[in-house]
């Protein structure tokens, strides 16, 4: 079950009470969407670029009928996806960025290291290039990169010279396979909680969706957009995500068109993570647009 992260704090700061138009950015199973809708959004704007992912959404949000749009495509793309639709401007603007526990658990995505699946990690099926033609196609240096800084891997080395070295007998097909290459990589040291796997599938499914690229220049779109008092919500997982996030809102105050509600990021009680772990590592921001701001 995929349950929304920090959905009261979500609708404080969003305050759909308001009603207006809310876009989120992405709607995944919809949970927020529809917290969002039952608080008073007159309508709502669903973005993913998981067609799996809206087909859920489509579901959880029937009973609101044609206040919901719910539209495939990816949210740095958000100005030409609300102009296809005609809208100029919004009162409210979600960013939930990530995967969603659909997209984990789901038995033929490959981006599970519990289980023996096919190794391709796209969040949109419909266009990129799968884990598996990257990792055959990656050198050991580009590779050793990506599971230090999006894995924050200590042994991101050892890891990227046993994936390649692996990959040169038999091309690495399979999340099993990949995931036993890594857990043999990496030193064991006493009892661990987690996979040793987890880091280095973490930093090759960003590199694979592309997560950090043009989030900076969707922020400021995104703050764009918005309506006099429009509101921003932006849920990150991850510290290189939160840290962008918190230099481009402050770029954005700075130059006048917003100010930040949320001094340090917000995160979850101890009860939300210890019910839902998916809220485990989630930093929450926001900020309101400026109500005399001129729009570039
Ligand atoms: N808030 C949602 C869960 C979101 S999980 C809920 O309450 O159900 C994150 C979702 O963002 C996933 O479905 C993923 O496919 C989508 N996503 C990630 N990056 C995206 C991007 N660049 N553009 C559009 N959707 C994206």
């Amino acid at each position: 079950m995929h349950e929304p992260v920090m959905v009261s704090e979500v609708l404080e700061h969003l305050a759909p009470s308001r009603g207006g138009v809310f876009v989120d950015c992405t709607v995944g199973l919809g949970g927020h969407a529809r917290a969002l809708l039952e608080a008073g959004a007159t309508r709502l704007i669903g973005i993913d670029r998981d067609p799996d992912a809206l087909a859920r959404a489509g579901d959880a949000l029937t009973a609101f009928g044609d206040r919901v749009s719910l539209v495939h495509g990816d949210y740095r793309n958000l100005v030409e996806l609300l102009e296809a639709r005609g809208v100029a401007a919004v009162d409210g603007v979600l960013a939930d960025l990530g995967v969603s526990s659909m997209q984990l658990d789901a038995p033929d995505r490959g981006f599970s290291f519990r289980r023996d699946e096919p190794l391709d990690m796209r969040m949109d099926r419909s266009s990129g290039v799968t884990a598996a033609d990257m990792l055959a196609a990656a050198d050991e240096r580009t590779l050793a990169d990506v599971i230090y800084e999006f894995g924050e891997e200590r042994h991101a080395r050892r890891v990227a010279r046993a994936i390649v070295e692996a990959g040169r007998t038999r091309r690495i097909e399979t999340t099993g396979r990949l995931a036993d290459i890594v857990r043999r990589a990496i030193p064991r040291k006493g009892y661990s909680r987690i996979d040793p796997a987890t880091r280095t599938f973490q930093a090759i499914r960003i590199w694979v969706n592309r997560e950090l690229e043009g989030l900076d220049g969707f922020l400021t779109r995104a703050a764009d957009r918005l309506a006099p008092a429009g509101r921003l919500v932006v849920i990150t997982f991850h510290s290189l995500e939160d840290r962008v996030v918190k230099h481009t809102l402050r770029a954005l105050q700075t130059a006048g068109g917003i100010t930040i509600r949320t001094k340090r990021p917000q995160v979850p009680s101890e009860a939300e993570i210890e019910r839902n772990p998916r809220a485990r590592s989630a930093k929450l921001r926001a900020a309101t647009r400026s109500e005399q701001a001129v729009r570039a």
